[in-house]
């Protein structure tokens, strides 16, 4: 263990960002942050209109995550899986009664993005987010099939 040298909270010896004040814990990091900062900056610069997209939701679900917040495809995948994996979920449970809610449970469960982080444990990295979205449509299918079929 180590600890944050601005707020002192203590951190994975891996930490790239202090998980409390966000501070930068290695010089990659650090550039990193910096080269996020200075986009941000320009895209305020260039977007005078103030469609706010990326800004307005970033800060509201994890805090200050900047590592993330560096490609917006990411976060889009991840948004699109807990709203999937959400929606999945909360369908599963309008027709729990039925065998088929219960593979539609799980395809909901699988997709949603800290399942896929769960999984690096057993695996030593990550499934793939394909392999997690392929999970996701055969538990779906297996679960409407089932739905329509009895
Ligand atoms: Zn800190």
């Amino acid at each position: 263990m180590k600890s944050c040298p601005r707020c002192e909270s203590s951190l994975d010896d891996e930490a790239r960002y202090c998980v409390e004040c966000g501070a930068p814990q290695t010089e990659a990091a650090a550039e990193e942050l910096d080269e996020y900062v200075q986009r941000q900056a320009q895209q305020v610069a260039a977007d005078t209109g103030g469609a706010g997209d990326s800004t307005g939701g970033g800060g509201s679900d994890d805090g200050f995550s900047p590592a993330e917040a560096l490609s917006d495809r990411e976060q889009l995948w991840r948004r699109g899986c807990y709203v999937l994996g959400y929606g999945t979920i909360v369908a599963a449970i309008t027709q729990i009664p039925r065998v088929g809610a219960f593979p539609l449970f799980l395809g909901g469960v699988a997709i949603l993005p800290p399942i896929r982080r769960l999984t690096a444990e057993p695996l030593g990295s990550p499934l793939k987010r394909e392999a997690m979205a392929g999970l996701y449509a055969i538990f779906t299918l297996i679960g409407v099939a089932l739905l329509l079929l009895l």
